[in-house]
């Protein structure tokens, strides 16, 4: 489904992402694992075109796309078919949750209203809070936030669904609520990519973990290779310390 050959990335002089070289198939769970500052994120970022690179190459359902320049065109292809889980959710404060969904759909995709407000419903009703659809962000609890955001993001059902440490912000027990989120949609087969710090999901959910480490991928494998057999020096003192 997408390819990315070499990906370089600089921020001031200092090279965040050395020439990263990645695939995922379709109803792949790749989850991200690694030390904090070391490139997650500037990674999920670049693959949608919310930072832009030094080089590199992306083939993306079989078009291939200069990282450095891609046209509108190549970026409406890629940001039509992906979708991003923010940290720290990113909703609109002053809209209600519902709006929060419907807003994308209206101005971003120009889908009706009518029709936006159903799809904006039927996503609420996956996560479990179709009772809550007028609710504002300050209404509710972190976890209830992040779920908007999840069916913000899946609400079209996107190729490739991209988190970025999504339970993060969260207070402890309502990590568990959008974990059992993220899970379901696994389970139905969305492909995503998963950047966090939660060691279970990574176990129990992943098809394949991928240890990053200062700009660089270190290793990648099956959840049962990373973790019991890690075969890199800095993947074992890594597992060490978090375990
Ligand atoms: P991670 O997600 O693994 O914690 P990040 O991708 O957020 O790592 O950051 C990697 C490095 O890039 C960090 O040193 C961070 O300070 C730097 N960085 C990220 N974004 C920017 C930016 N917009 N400007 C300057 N430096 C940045």
């Amino acid at each position: 489904m997408l390819q990315i050959k070499d990906l370089k990335k600089s921020f001031n002089g200092n090279e965040v992402l050395k020439g990263i070289n990645f695939k995922i198939d379709k109803g792949e769970v790749v989850v991200i694992i690694g030390p904090s500052g070391s490139g997650k994120t500037t990674l999920l970022r670049n693959i949608n075109f919310l930072e832009s690179a030094d080089s590199g190459i992306m083939k993306f359902q079989d078009e291939e796309i200069n990282l450095v320049n891609p046209t509108k065109k190549e970026k409406l292809l890629v940001r039509r078919q992906t979708a991003m889980v923010f940290q720290n959710y990113n909703l609109f404060k002053n809209k209600t949750a519902l709006e929060n969904i419907t807003e994308g759909l209206i101005f971003g995709q120009g889908i009706k209203k009518e029709q936006a407000v159903n799809l904006a419903e039927m996503a609420l009703d996956k996560v479990g809070l179709l009772d809550k659809k007028d609710f504002y962000p300050s209404q509710l609890s972190g976890g209830q936030q992040q779920r908007i955001g999840i069916a913000r993001a899946t609400v079209l059902n996107p190729a490739l669904v991209l988190f970025d440490e999504p339970t993060s912000a969260l207070d402890p027990e309502l990590v568990g609520t959008v974990l059992q989120d993220m899970k379901r949609l696994a389970d139905e087969g969305q492909t995503m990519i998963v950047v966090t710090h939660q060691m279970s999901f990574a176990k129990n959910v992943a098809t394949r973990v991928i240890f990053f480490d200062k700009g660089e991928i270190i290793e990648e494998g099956k959840p049962s290779e990373i973790f019991e057999h890690p075969q890199n020096i800095r993947t074992k003192e890594f597992l060490s310390v978090i375990a």
